[in-house]
């Protein structure tokens, strides 16, 4: 952590990534780019654990609320129909819940990964929100098919295999919900001195 522009962030293998037996790759595709895993484990979470993880400020849920919102304009979709609303804060409050109940189905793999520009380069191999929006080459693109189209009118969350720390804000918040300071750790990666 000592050199110029390495950072920490905080990444998940959400339940359907390790129903679907996909945390190797997952985590496979961060150490390849040359990022680094610091801290690793499995864990079931609470409701309350994953409710605490998520934002509850209203900014944060009318965004959540917008992504399905302009699918369904996209796509000439009537927004009260499909969602039973148009207001993005009630919209959003429903996805919100439908996530925690997606995040509790089965255990989640919880990571620190460590590197240069670490969080930004992370989103990058995650791939964006929506999987069918995300570009083949991201573990979204590549191996997800979900979109609200489909997730909203089961009144359930997105698909997406990965959760990734968006802001540096984000990344020390949630890793320091996941962790303890005593399970992350300082190592060298001797392969880095020929990278940077
Ligand atoms: N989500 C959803 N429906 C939506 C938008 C988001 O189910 O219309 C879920 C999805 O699982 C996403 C999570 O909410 O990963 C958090 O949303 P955010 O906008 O933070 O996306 P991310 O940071 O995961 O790309
Ligand atoms: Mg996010």
């Amino acid at each position: 952590m000592t050199r110029p522009a390495v950072e920490r962030t905080f990444v998940m293998v959400k339940p359907d990534g390790v129903q679907r037996g996909l945390i190797g790759e997952i985590i496979k595709r961060m150490e390849q780019r040359g990022l680094q895993v610091v801290a690793l484990k499995m864990v079931k979470p609470s409701v309350e654990h994953v409710s605490a993880h998520y934002p509850t400020d209203d900014v944060w849920i009318k965004r959540l609320g917008d992504k399905g919102f302009n699918v369904f304009n996209e796509l000439g979709i009537d927004l009260k129909k499909a969602m039973g609303t148009t207001d993005n804060l009630e919209a959003g409050k429903k996805v919100r819940q439908w996530l925690i109940d997606y995040m509790t189905v089965a255990p989640v793999v919880a990571m620190v990964i460590e590197g240069i520009h670490a969080r930004d380069m992370v989103r990058k191999i995650v791939g964006p929100t929506l999987p069918n929006k995300a570009e083949i080459g991201t573990i979204r693109g590549d191996y997800s098919v979900d979109s609200p189209a489909a997730a909203n009118v089961e009144k359930r969350s997105i698909k997406n295999l990965v959760h990734a720390s968006e802001t540096k804000e984000e990344a020390e918040k949630e890793i320091a919900h996941w962790f303890s300071a005593e399970e992350i750790h300082e190592w060298d990666r001797p392969d880095h001195k020929a990278m940077f």
